[in-house]
């Protein structure tokens, strides 16, 4: 038996792993005691490595699509055909006939996330897409003219917090998200044996087990409670910026804004009573070590932005940014001044999407207009596109429009391993090797660990001849894109070569060696590949460090506590107040076993109670007259599904919850998941419901209306517990 030391890279906790393997055969994979980050911890889902290793169902050879039925290719004449079509498509109508999108899996594949950028730059296109949009993105847009970088977020310092807010967020299932924090559960109990966790949710959910107190919220009402929160923070003559005083402008202008939103006004929209929005606001002002931290929840809603700002805006108030037991930034060994030499530099609204004029980040279009971009006719019209690890048709919201919308493509390319819902609709899909067959490091991920951390993982498993890695495939494609004549044609070429001469690790050492712990030009410490490769279960590298003012990028380095773009949309929040809340709202919910689309064709994990019902309150049941356990439709603006219905008094009445990732159809090759089907969220979420300035959708709060449904069926077994109805 071999034993290798690895890490988990299935979610944003990045668990530190022993994989077993006997003659090529994983036998067990358990937590990693001697892992500085994760100390052991690992969640349910970590088997499921072995089992997408393992799955018959994962592609290991490129496919071609022809009608109905789909042909092996060699990898070459693969890479051959997909940038011919793609070439062809940008001779014929222009650069911007190609579109990109790149789903969430990118970010924890060293690979992928080290060749995305030369890929992007070959395939030359302003079209691009990412499942930021569908996610983290107004934290983005409100960290960027807060801090100066989007990657700027600070995270809880959970190791020394005495009183954690948590809006929106459930990292009992997530394990953590803009926030790597294995083991979280336990952190979360420990702060609770010294102070406080509360949990401010529109479901009580798994988290609450962790947590002192929950509170229900009305879902997107979130920044309406936070400033009534700075509100009586002002009021009461408890704003103190500490330290950041000294680089802080707006705080005048913030100010005169919650001035505005006293307790009472918004306390009946909100759900939150006036005494409980004092109660909170005063014990984050005056406990020393606090922090407030929003995630999802607050993210994905009409209001996204503004939530956001204002999640930042009170940790800065009360005194609790940049200093132990508040939030902080971390500080990798790979920092984002390193990443801005491959990445497009952090920008918002540059430029406006073709169709819908909707604000790009970092050069991408909101996921949401991506339909648009692809049917609407004219110059710019999407024809080709590559979809990278991504299954919008069920991530992304009218998920079925964007179904017909991929069907219509002239050429469609994929990289992923899976024939799913999104990619049947492909003309060729070019499988990566698995998860075990791959290097690690965290380079995006360690920006947000609650611990200074750094941990190069070699691949369990040397990749098969015929199979190819993720960057392999991205190279390939560029060296093929970059052919044609021209001085762009040729750097960029040359620049693809160099980099794949290169190749991942010496990649992570340069980096390393210019980060703000390397040699060069004067680091504090000495860190290269070799030191992590010394050390595999990972360097320490410390808990979080006060680093401000001098890790502001803006351009003035100092704080906006109140950026322009931001506040300007407040008026739409304060209309809020007079629109009475729709009888039944809709919110998501994630589950420990699984994660977004990812992992549903695993059978280990999808055994079990079924996961893809409706939850609702029984008050709300009794007056539909509804049972637990019938199959309901529910209806919103654009479709209806039919899911069973779970009555729970973990629900706040008047909301509504569905899981995402299900809505599994025949015509995927997905025999596990498949057997799972559940409804699609995203054939109710409307893909113009968005938050208004970043263009994120809005999935929580949508208007739902619940009934019966018309034809009585067994809803017993979970193969047939939801489907979907035009
Ligand atoms: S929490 Fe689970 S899925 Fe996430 S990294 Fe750890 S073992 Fe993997």
């Amino acid at each position: 038996m071999t034993r290798h030391i690895s890490t988990c890279t299935l979610c944003e906790a990045s668990c530190g792993i022993l994989v077993d393997e006997e003659h090529g055969v994983v036998t067990g994979i358990r937590g990693d005691p001697d892992d500085p980050l994760s100390r052991g911890h690992i969640c349910p889902k970590a088997v499921a490595l072995t089992d997408l290793h393992n799955d018959p169902d994962r592609l290991r050879r490129p496919i071609l699509r022809e009608g109905t039925t789909w042909r092996e290719l060699a990898w070459d004449t693969a890479f051959d055909l997909a940038a011919t079509r793609l070439d062809a498509l940008r001779k014929t109508h222009g650069r911007d006939a190609l579109g990109l999108y790149l789903g969430n899996p990118v970010i924890h594949n060293l690979g992928a996330m080290v060749f995305t950028p030369l890929f992007m730059k070959s395939l030359n296109t302003p079209n691009r897409f990412s499942a930021a949009s569908v996610d983290q993105l107004p934290q983005m847009v409100a960290a960027l003219p807060m801090f100066g970088h989007q990657l700027l977020v600070p995270v809880p310092d959970l190791e020394r917090t005495d009183h954690l807010i948590l809006f929106g967020a459930n990292p009992a299932a997530s394990n953590g998200s803009l926030m790597t924090a294995p083991g979280i559960t336990d952190r979360l109990d420990a702060i609770k044996a010294r102070g406080k966790v509360i949990l401010i949710d529109p479901r009580r959910t798994e988290s609450a087990r962790h947590a002192t107190e929950h509170h229900f919220i009305r879902p997107g009402t979130d920044a309406l409670a936070l400033l009534a929160m700075a509100h009586v923070i002002f009021a009461d003559g408890l704003a103190n910026l500490g330290k950041c005083a000294a680089f802080t402008d707006g705080l005048a202008t913030l100010e005169s804004i919650a001035r505005r939103f006293p307790p009472e006004r918004v306390a009946a929209r909100t759900g939150l009573s006036a005494d409980t929005l004092r109660r909170l606001a005063r014990d984050l002002a005056t406990t020393p070590r606090a922090a407030l931290y929003g995630r999802l929840g607050i993210s994905t809603q009409a209001y996204g932005t503004l939530a956001s700002w204002l999640i930042f805006a009170l940790n800065i108030i009360t005194g609790h940014l940049d200093v132990p037991g508040g939030v902080m930034f971390p500080t990798p060994a790979i920092d984002g001044r390193n990443l801005a030499r491959f990445y497009p530099p952090a920008s918002f609204g540059r430029k406006k999407s073709r169709v819908r004029q909707l604000p790009d980040f970092a050069g991408d279009f909101p996921v949401a207009t991506l339909a648009d971009e692809i049917e609407t006719p004219g110059k710019g019209q999407i024809r080709g596109l590559v979809t990278v690890a991504g299954n919008p048709v069920l991530s992304a919201p009218n998920g079925r429009r964007i179904g017909r919308a991929l069907a219509s493509l002239d050429f469609y390319l994929a990289i992923d391993p899976y024939l799913n819902e999104t990619t049947r609709h492909a003309h060729l899909i070019l499988p990566p090797a698995s998860p075990l067959e791959r290097a690690h490091y965290d380079i995006a991920l360690y920006h947000f660990a609650v611990r200074n951390f750094a941990k190069y993982t070699p691949a369990v498993f040397k990749r098969p001849a015929d199979s190819r890695e993720d960057w392999e495939i991205l190279s390939a494609l560029a060296t093929r894109l970059t052919r044609g004549p021209g001085l762009r044609n040729r750097a960029q070429h040359l620049a693809v070569r160099a980099l794949t001469r290169l190749g991942l690790r010496r990649v992570i050492d340069l980096a390393l060696r210019t980060g703000p712990r390397g040699m060069w030009p004067f680091g504090t410490s000495k860190l290269t590949i070799k030191t992590l490769e010394a050390n595999p279960h990972g360097v320490d590298l410390g808990p979080l460090e006060e680093t401000l003012p001098g890790r502001l990028q803006t351009k003035t380095r100092r704080i906006d506590l109140a950026p322009g773009f931001i506040v300007d949309d407040l008026p739409r929040l304060e209309r809020e107040l007079d629109t009475p809340p729709t009888a039944l709202e809709l919110i998501g919910r994630r589950h420990v076993r699984s994660n977004n689309t990812w992992l549903h064709n695993s059978k280990r994990l999808m055994k079990g109670k079924p996961r893809c019902t409706l939850m609702m309150h029984p008050d709300d049941a009794a007056t539909r007259d509804l049972t637990h356990g019938q199959l309901v439709l529910v209806r919103t603006s654009i479709g209806e599904v039919s899911v069973e219905l779970e009555l729970t008094d973990t629900l706040m009445p008047g909301v509504v919850s569905m899981p995402h990732g299900f809505g599994h159809t025949s015509d995927s090759r997905l025999s596990v998941a498949t057997s799972y089907p559940g409804a699609s969220h995203n054939d109710l979420t409307d893909e113009r419901r968005l938050d208004a300035i970043s263009g994120n959708a809005a999935f929580n709060g949508t208007p739902v209306e619940v009934l019966a449904a018309p034809t009585p069926q067994t809803t017993t077994a979970q193969t047939t517990t939801a489907q979907t109805t035009a």
